[in-house]
C-alpha cells in the first residue's frame, strides 16, 4: 500500500503547473542524482517531451523548469524574481552550468524537443534526458511527471520519501479512514497527525505545516496587492488586487494582519464574504500564473481553493463554535484535506492529464470542503460526505486551458471550488451521513472511470473545450 504524508500532498514549488513545472523541474533533478559524479564528463544533453508535456508544455514553463532543475536549483527556495533573468541568461548565452558546477553548450531551441505527435505508454507526460558524454557513451532516463508535482519512472514507486513505511493508521480508501476514526474516536485530522509521526516528530510536522500555510497566505497576500497583466500573451487582467482595492477603499494597514483586520472591519454580509472567497482563490492563482511561489494543493492550477476556503474560516470565522487558537484550525484544516487528496490520488489520479481538470479542482474542492467540515465541528462521516459531496459535482469537468496557459478557464475555477467546497460543507453539517446515497469511495471510483471515458482532448492537451473556440492562436501566446 502506498504511503503518503501530508507533505506530500502540500508542496512548496513555482508556478504555474505542478505537472508541466513543478514535477519536470524535480525530474531534471532526479536526472542529475542519477549522473552522480558523471555530470562534469557531461558533454551534451537533450531532453524530449511527450504527449501533454509536448501540447502544453510551452505555455505552463516546462522548458524553463527544466533550465531551473538542470541548473542545480530548488523550486523551494529558488527566488522567483530570478527566474527571468536566469532563463535570458541560458537563451542569450546558449549555455547552462549544470548542476551549478560544470558548464555546457545548452541551446533551449533546439536541445528541448516539444514531440507534440509522440506518447509514451505508461503516462501521458512522458519526458526523456539523453546525456552524451565526453567518452561517447550515453546515460538516458525517462520520467513520467504525474501531477501533484510527483515523479515516477515505469514500475517505480512515484513518492522516495514517504513511500515504503508501514503506517500505524494504513489508508487506502474513504472506508478505511472512517474505520480508523471510529475505533480511535479520533477525529481525521488526529488520525492523520498521529501517521505523520512515523516519518518525523509531531513538532517537526507541526512546523512544516505551518510553514506551508504560511506560504500560501503569503502568495494570497501578494497576489491581492500586485497589478498587471499576466504574462504568457494571453493579455489577462489581474483581478485580486482591483477587488481588493475596491472592498478596503478607506482600509489603512500595513502588512498581512493589518490587511486581515481590515477583511474583519471593512464590511459583511454574503456578498461581500463571497467577494473575498473570489479574490484570495484569484490572488493564489494570478500568482502562480505568474511563476510566484505556490503551494501544490493538491496541484498547482488547483492551488487557490484550499487556501481561499482556510482564509475564509480563519478571517469570518462562519460557523465556528471554538475558540481553539488559529493555528490548531490550520493544522486541522490541513491534516483533514490532505488525506482527502492522499484517496484520490491512489484510487484516481490527481493529474489533469489522466482525468481532466475534476482531477484537479474537483479534487481541490473535496478536500477544501472536508478540513473546513472538521474545523466547523463536524463528524469524520460528515467530513467524508462533506468531500464526496464537492467531487460529485466536479465530475466530467475537463481541463482545456487557452493556450496552454494556466490562466482561462483555470484561475476562476479556484474560485468556484472554493464555493462549491463551502456549500458541500454546509450541506454535510445539515445532513445525516447515514441516509447519503453516495459514499466518498464511490464518488472516487466514478470520477477515475469517467477519467478513463474522457477524450484525450480534454486532458490538458488544448485539443478541446474553450482551448478551441477562443479565437487565439498558440503562436500569440
Ligand atoms: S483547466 Fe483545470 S486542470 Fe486544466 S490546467 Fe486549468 S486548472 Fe488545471
Amino acid at each position: 500500500m502506498e504511503s503518503l504524508s501530508v507533505l506530500d500532498m502540500f508542496k512548496i514549488g513555482v508556478g504555474p503547473s505542478s505537472s508541466h513545472t513543478l514535477g519536470p523541474w524535480n525530474a531534471a533533478t532526479r536526472f542529475l542524482e542519477t549522473l552522480g559524479n558523471e555530470v562534469d564528463a557531461v558533454r551534451a544533453l537533450q531532453i524530449k517531451l511527450y504527449g501533454s508535456l509536448a501540447k502544453t508544455g510551452a505555455g505552463h514553463g516546462t522548458d524553463i523548469a527544466l533550465m531551473l532543475g538542470l541548473s542545480g536549483e530548488d523550486p523551494v527556495s529558488f527566488d522567483v524574481d530570478a527566474i527571468r533573468p536566469t532563463i535570458k541568461s541560458i537563451r542569450d548565452n546558449k549555455q547552462l552550468l549544470l548542476d551549478a558546477s560544470h558548464r555546457i553548450d545548452f541551446d533551449p531551441e533546439h536541445h528541448i524537443r516539444f514531440l507534440k505527435d509522440e506518447m509514451l505508454p505508461f503516462h501521458p507526460n512522458g519526458l526523456e534526458f539523453c546525456a552524451t558524454l565526453s567518452d561517447g557513451s550515453q546515460r538516458n532516463e525517462i520520467y513520467f511527471s504525474i501531477g501533484g508535482g510527483f515523479v515516477a519512472q515505469e514500475n517505480q514507486s512515484p513518492n522516495k520519501t514517504s513511500g515504503s513505511v508501514i503506517l500505524p493508521y494504513p489508508i487506502e480508501s474513504a472506508l478505511d479512514l472512517s474505520r480508523w476514526c471510529k475505533q480511535t474516536s479520533l477525529p481525521i485530522s488526529g488520525v492523520v497527525a498521529i501517521n505523520e509521526n512515523t516519518w518525523r516528530s509531531e513538532s517537526e510536522t507541526r512546523a512544516a505545516v505551518l510553514k506551508i500555510w504560511e506560504v500560501m497566505s503569503q502568495c494570497m497576500y501578494i497576489g491581492c496587492h500586485t497589478d498587471g497583466i499576466l504574462p504568457g500573451g494571453l493579455k489577462v487582467m489581474r483581478r485580486a488586487s482591483l477587488i481588493n482595492k475596491r472592498l478596503l477603499e478607506s482600509a489603512d494597514y500595513e502588512d498581512y494582519s493589518g490587511w486581515r483586520q481590515a477583511i474583519r472591519d471593512n464590511g459583511s454580509g454574503f456578498a461581500y464574504t463571497l467577494d473575498w472567497v473570489s479574490c484570495f482563490a484569484l490572488a493564489v492563482n494570478e500568482q502562480n500564473a505568474a511563476f510566484g511561489r505556490v503551494v501544490t494543493a493538491p496541484t498547482n492550477g488547483a492551488a487557490g481553493v484550499i487556501p481561499a476556503v482556510l482564509q475564509y474560516l480563519l478571517v469570518f470565522r462562519e460557523g465556528l463554535n471554538t475558540d481553539a487558537p488559529e493555528e490548531d484550525l490550520i493544522l486541522r484544516f490541513l491534516y483533514t484535506a490532505s488525506e482527502i487528496g492522499c484517496i484520490f490520488k491512489k484510487r484516481a489520479t490527481i493529474s489533469a492529464a489522466m482525468g481532466g481538470c475534476q482531477a484537479e479542482i474537483g479534487v481541490s474542492s473535496a478536500m477544501a470542503a472536508a478540513g473546513l467540515t472538521e474545523c466547523r465541528g463536524g463528524t469524520a462521516e460528515q467530513c467524508l460526505m462533506a468531500a464526496e459531496i464537492a467531487m460529485e459535482h466536479h465530475l466530467g469537468m475537463t481541463c482545456d486551458p487557452i493556450g496552454g496557459l494556466v490562466q482561462v478557464p483555470c484561475i476562476e475555477r479556484n474560485t468556484m471550488g472554493a464555493i462549491k467546497a463551502i456549500t458541500a460543507s454546509q450541506l454535510a453539517l445539515h445532513s445525516d451521513p447515514a441516509s447519503a446515497k453516495v459514499s466518498l469511495d464511490v464518488v472516487v471510483k466514478t470520477m477515475w472511470e469517467t477519467a478513463q471515458d474522457m477524450s484525450s482532448r480534454y486532458k490538458e492537451t488544448s485539443d478541446g473545450g474553450l482551448a478551441v473556440n477562443i479565437p487565439i492562436s498558440l503562436s500569440e501566446c
